[in-house]
């Protein structure tokens, strides 16, 4: 019998690019189920649970019957409490510091992607909006199926994976709507330093046109350059909108699902005056508004006690001197010291070719199925870059014996694989 013709798919929804972290998840849990032993590395995200006096208030916003709808923009305790933390991890005073006002809330950072492209590109238009390579893949894809156009900028592991800024002021055109920062970074782990963003900011102060996209998301997960004391503070935080006249072209994008460890609560924020009304409309047209049981656990996360995010964050300091120091152990691998986020990010070029792998995808392939450990490869996070050799990504939001377990399977790995 004939297949029932059903109506088609659009070509755009068929283009619509993904985060293959997904895709790889998807093949190491297949493996775990198959009864493999298979040390992970590949989730973004922390491996604690949301502390309990987070916990606490979103039962208690359930008991207290705080269920419904709330304005799109989120509560207002919630905007209050985002526009304060906003300011004091940034420095901003003035009249020009952040207001609840001009805080939205979102179902976690990821939506003010999509939201900002759409707010500042028209479809069709040849708008341009440039974006980090490697980057967090959601930029593109949601770039292209808006309908603008995708200009990569490409990270130098030279610079420490921040990227040249003749380069940037070589990628501007008078069609440039938007340029994406990410510090700290996924997934190289890279930070911006002041220097830096002076020098987007010197360039950007030439094109009027351009907005910012500061995706900020893991602002409080920064750490001391090399082995530093696994207790500094949070100054080394380093932010766009700190530099003059760069505030108020900026959308600083920020949540609640890295710092304390809430990804699956689903709330992040975006802040700029002029575009929270706009981000609001988006609101309204998608998701109506965040939960607002996790709306009530974010004010308690923010206002709250501090000590469980800066424990986590101090575990994840030693994980990083952990996990650089162990892989710039094995023979073919090496590593920079990242500055924040949780994520290594080591060329094994030289690791490729003792082992006869053509690429970094093969290397991953064969470190899933002959030496039992996940990681991702530098093709999940757009093209490879020109002349940067071949990279994979560790997050290392994992235990201290599985970080110290899996680097040793990767080093008998290569010991055993010499071509
Ligand atoms: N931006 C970057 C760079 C990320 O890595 C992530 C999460 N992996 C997000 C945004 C989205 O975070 P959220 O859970 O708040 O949507």
């Amino acid at each position: 019998m004939d297949r029932m013709q059903l109506p088609a798919i659009s070509a755009r929804a068929q283009g619509l690019g993904t985060e293959n972290a997904f895709v790889v998840l998807a093949e190491v849990n297949q493996l775990i189920r198959a009864g493999r032993d298979v040390i992970s590395f590949c989730i973004g995200q922390p491996d604690f649970p949301t502390p309990v006096n987070i916990q606490d208030a979103g039962v208690a916003a359930i008991r207290e019957g705080k269920h419904g709808y709330t304005p799109s923009a989120g509560i207002d305790p919630l905007r209050e409490a985002a526009a304060r933390e906003i300011n004091r991890m940034r420095g901003l005073a003035g009249p020009d510091a952040i207001t609840a006002d001009d805080v939205v809330i979102g179902a976690g950072a990821k939506p003010f992607i999509a939201y900002a492209v759409l707010s500042v590109t028209d479809p069709g238009a040849g708008d341009e909006v440039i974006y980090p390579v490697p980057g967090f893949p959601i930029y593109e894809s949601q770039i292209a199926v808006h309908g603008a156009v995708p200009v990569p900028l490409y990270l130098r592991e030279a610079r420490d994976f921040a990227f040249d800024p003749d380069e940037l002021a070589a990628k501007i055109t008078p069609r440039t709507r938007m340029l994406i920062l990410n510090t700290p970074h996924n997934p190289t782990g890279g930070i911006l330093t002041r220097a830096d963003l002076e020098a987007i900011a010197a360039v950007l102060r030439r094109h009027p046109q351009v907005w910012v996209y500061a995706d900020e998301i893991y602002s409080r997960l920064i750490y001391s350059p090399g082995g530093g004391e696994a207790n500094d503070s949070d100054n080394a935080f380093a932010s766009i909108t700190q530099i003059p006249d760069m505030l108020p072209r900026t959308i600083i994008a920020d949540g609640a699902s890295k710092t304390w460890a809430m990804t699956g609560w689903r709330i992040g924020f975006a802040a700029n005056r002029t575009l929270a009304p706009v981000f609001t409309r988006w609101v309204t047209n998608t998701d109506s508004c965040a939960s607002q049981i996790s709306q009530w656990a974010a004010v308690e996360a923010i206002n709250g006690p501090q000590d469980a995010a800066a424990a986590m964050r101090k575990s994840f300091h030693e994980r990083r001197d952990l996990i650089v120091g162990l892989l710039n152990e094995v023979e073919g691998i090496s590593c920079k010291t990242p500055g924040g986020a949780f994520y290594a990010w080591p060329n094994v070029s030289e690791a490729c070719r003792i082992t006869g792998c053509a690429d970094s995808e093969e290397f991953r392939k064969r470190l899933l199925h002959e030496a039992g450990v996940a990681v991702l490869a530098d093709i999940h996070f757009g093209s490879r870059v020109p002349d940067e050799g071949q990279h994979i990504r560790f997050s290392y939001a994992a235990s201290n014996d599985a970080i110290r377990a899996g680097i040793r399977r990767i080093a008998d790995f290569i010991a055993r694989n010499r071509k």
